[in-house]
């Protein structure tokens, strides 16, 4: 039984894998037209200066509004997206439409001013020749002071690699601010943090999630918020999402936090509201 159960398990896996691969056939075609045809959203996430919990900049976070599948998540397209190369285009049109809207925030707000939009840089991306460019091109076009914009990498993005070690000095040159994403998981070389010019660690979520008991989590996020200071970098928790994690958090000297305690991934709009809501309000 056990094993023509397996057997069929088998076949079944196998139906599968063709549907799933016929499906990313399609999803990577898809793909190609869904710029043009204006199916990507930003929306943007919350992140908190912990000492007082004041916004001091959000994340911005692309949607897929497919016309047939509904609303897409990144960890079901990106991946696709690098593999075929599609990630060029749709990292431009991110970059673009973020550094546009964090100009009208700054033209509108004055809580604004200081406002830090970070954004998403996959690999790919980054070591595409005249990704330094258009960046800067962005920038002038949105007229955006480069301070305003932190652009966000993976640890496995840039591990032993001439070409983005390259783009990240010019990033920097620029003043645009480089945090190492999702700090912890890679196969992480701590001799990165000798040779990329990041400013910011943002250490991954898995770490905060048992953050309030004590444990091996906890020993890492301690070192890297020791190591952060040391090095003189920024630091922010991702996923924070219960009180009692924030004051864990900010008990082992995290200045930055962000997760649904503070706030979900929001349209623009909403990012407004509370903008306006701050310009209104002094700082303490
Ligand atoms: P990420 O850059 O590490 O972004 C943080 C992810 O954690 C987001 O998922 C966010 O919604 C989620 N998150 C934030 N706070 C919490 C929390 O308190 N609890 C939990 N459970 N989750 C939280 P999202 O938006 O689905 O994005 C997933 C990943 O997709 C991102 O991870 C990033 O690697 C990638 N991504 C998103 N937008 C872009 C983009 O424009 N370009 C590229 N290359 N990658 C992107
Ligand atoms: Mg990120
Ligand atoms: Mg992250
Ligand atoms: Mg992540």
């Amino acid at each position: 039984e056990a094993k023509r159960r397996g057997k069929n398990t088998c076949v079944h896996y196998s139906d599968e894998m063709g549907a799933r691969i016929a499906d990313e056939a399609e999803l990577v075609r898809e793909l190609g037209t869904a710029v043009d045809a204006d199916e990507f959203m930003l929306l943007y996430q919350p992140i908190v200066r912990l000492d007082d919990l004041r916004m001091t900049g959000v994340e911005a976070l692309i949607r897929w509004n497919h016309p047939t599948r509904g609303l897409v998540s990144p960890d079901d397209f990106i991946p696709l997206a690098e593999r075929s190369g599609h990630i060029v285009s749709i990292g431009a049109w991110a970059l673009r439409e973020a550094t546009r809207q964090a100009a009208c925030w700054r033209a509108e707000y004055p809580a604004a001013d200081h406002l830090t939009v970070n954004v998403n840089v996959a690999g790919r991306q980054l070591r595409t020749s005249g990704f330094v460019d258009e960046v800067a091109a962005a920038l002038s076009d949105a007229g955006l002071p480069a301070s305003n914009l932190s652009i966000e990498v993976t640890e496995t993005a840039v591990l032993d690699d001439e070409e983005s070690a390259e783009a990240m000095l010019r990033l920097r040159g620029l003043g645009i601010r480089l945090a190492l994403d999702d700090f912890g998981t890679a196969a992480s070389s701590l001799g990165l943090l000798l040779t990329v010019p990041v400013t910011t660690l943002k250490l991954d979520r898995s770490f905060v999630e048992s953050i309030t008991t004590a444990g091996r989590p906890r020993a890492v996020a301690t070192a890297v918020s020791q190591m952060a200071t040391a090095l003189e970098f920024s630091s922010v928790a991702e996923g924070i999402e219960t009180d009692e994690q924030r004051e864990m958090i900010h008990s082992l000297g995290y200045q930055y936090g962000q997760g649904y305690l503070f706030g979900r991934p929001l349209p623009a709009g909403e990012v407004g509201d509370r903008l306006a809501a701050m310009s209104h309000t002094p700082v303490a």
